[in-house]
């Protein structure tokens, strides 16, 4: 059989360009893409980023790479502390509910799980190793319990977005933090501030600052170099630009091979935004709408360019995928006339299968089932539950023939008899 080809081209936003995807070691794929901070519902952006990079990951599946996929949760973040007190819930219980939240939206997207969901929180030694050795390689430094990261000992910053740092000055709209050495240098630790979750630290109690937290469990689970790196394009400053930064200052063999970002999504043609209420949560949109109406809109536009969701866009996405499944059971229906059965009499033989399974009468189990093969259709046991599909007739004695009697129980030839 002809090897399947694993060639394919991806658009990097390191060189700004296209191209063929070669992995670091041969047949194997570490992917981080990241996560959700975990302090309400997520937003079809959100739905949009994990959409397009679950096709990816199926993608490299597919096409036969050992794929490790990371997707980390932010669960300690200003925004989960403000939302904790508005609500007075602890910080950890309320991204944790948010967190299973995520996951119960990515799960009806038919996203699949990645292989590693790491937490902030229970990585806080890698990230403390970390902000230790970038000090150590005189590329941070301590001030009153803060730690900042020193952008003038970082010569390559602004390789990703292309930023200059004189274009980075915070101080044009803010009041310059004084104690940074550079306007621009960013917090790798915060000292602790009255009623904030805490940790030690070499620098005093408190907390790392947000960029930190990628470099150091992207490099725990998938070592300082690795193949595929990837967000949201707003995502590529300062977050993905700090992130280089720190993991290069970490250890200078720091490297990522692809930089992957999906576009926005707008809404009604305007820029989605939370602080205008001018957005959707998935759930709102799944509480009306299939998710994979949703999954289908979202994959309808290339994963680089922008989105616009709009009612009538969702509703043309929901009428393709109800024509599918609509079209799904007109085959059904022809299947069931082909074997001159109703569905009554397939569901009362599945019943009947189930019971004579129950009562050990595997024979008997068998039969029902090789009846129906013979018909045109076939069962699957999903689960505790058995469904049906339509299927090439099988006949009884082709069965017999096909399948050695001592090689599996008889039920489980017919599964294999059938599902081919
Ligand atoms: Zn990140």
């Amino acid at each position: 059989m002809a090897k399947r080809s694993t060639e394919f081209q991806v658009y990097n936003s390191m060189t700004k360009q296209k191209e063929i995807f070669k992995p670091r070691a041969e047949g194997k794929v570490g992917m981080y893409i990241c996560g959700v901070t975990s302090y309400d519902y997520s937003h079809i952006g959100h739905a949009r980023a994990y959409v397009a990079f679950d096709v990816l990951y199926r993608y490299l599946k597919h096409l036969g790479y050992e794929v490790v996929y990371v997707r980390n949760f932010t669960d300690v973040d200003d925004k989960i502390i403000r939302r904790a007190n508005e609500l007075g819930e602890d910080p950890k219980a309320l991204s944790g509910r948010f967190c299973q939240e995520f996951l119960k939206d990515m799960a009806d997207l038919q996203c699949l799980l990645p292989t590693h969901q790491p937490r902030v929180t229970d990585h806080m030694d890698e990230i403390k190793n970390m902000i230790a050795q970038i000090i150590k390689n005189g590329c941070a430094y301590a001030v009153d319990g803060d730690v900042y990261f020193s952008v003038d000992n970082s010569p390559n910053y602004g390789i990703l977005s292309g930023r200059k740092l004189e274009d980075n000055r915070a101080g044009e709209r803010v009041v310059v933090d004084e104690r940074k050495r550079n306007p621009a240098d960013f917090a790798l630790w915060k000292a602790a501030k009255p009623g904030e979750p805490l940790w030690d630290s070499p620098w005093g109690p408190g907390r790392p600052g947000w960029h930190i937290e990628c470099s150091a469990m992207s490099a725990h689970y998938l070592t300082h170099a690795f193949d595929i790196h990837g967000g949201g394009m707003d995502l590529i400053f300062p977050h993905h630009e700090n992130e280089i930064a720190q993991s290069c200052a970490a250890c200078s063999d720091s490297k990522i091979n692809y930089w992957m970002h999906n576009g926005f999504i707008t809404l009604n043609d305007e820029k989605m935004s939370k602080s205008e209420k001018n957005f959707f949560t998935i759930r709102e949109v799944t509480e009306l709408y299939h998710p994979l109406a949703l999954r289908h809109f979202l994959l309808g536009t290339h994963y680089r360019s922008p989105v616009n969701y709009s009612i009538s866009q969702i509703e043309i996405a929901s009428e393709a995928v109800f024509y599918v499944y609509q079209v799904l059971q007109q085959l059904k229906n022809k299947a069931l006339k082909r074997g001159g059965l109703t569905e009554e009499d397939v569901l009362q033989s599945i019943e009947e299968r189930m019971l004579a399974r129950k009562n050990k009468e595997f024979s008997k189990s068998d039969e029902i089932r090789s009846d129906l093969a013979a018909k045109g259709i076939a069962l699957m046991d999903v689960g505790k539950e058995t469904v049906w599909r339509p299927c090439v007739p099988v006949q009884q004695e082709q069965q017999i023939e096909r399948v050695p009697q001592n090689k599996l129980p008889l039920h489980e030839e017919s599964v294999a008899l059938v599902d081919k």
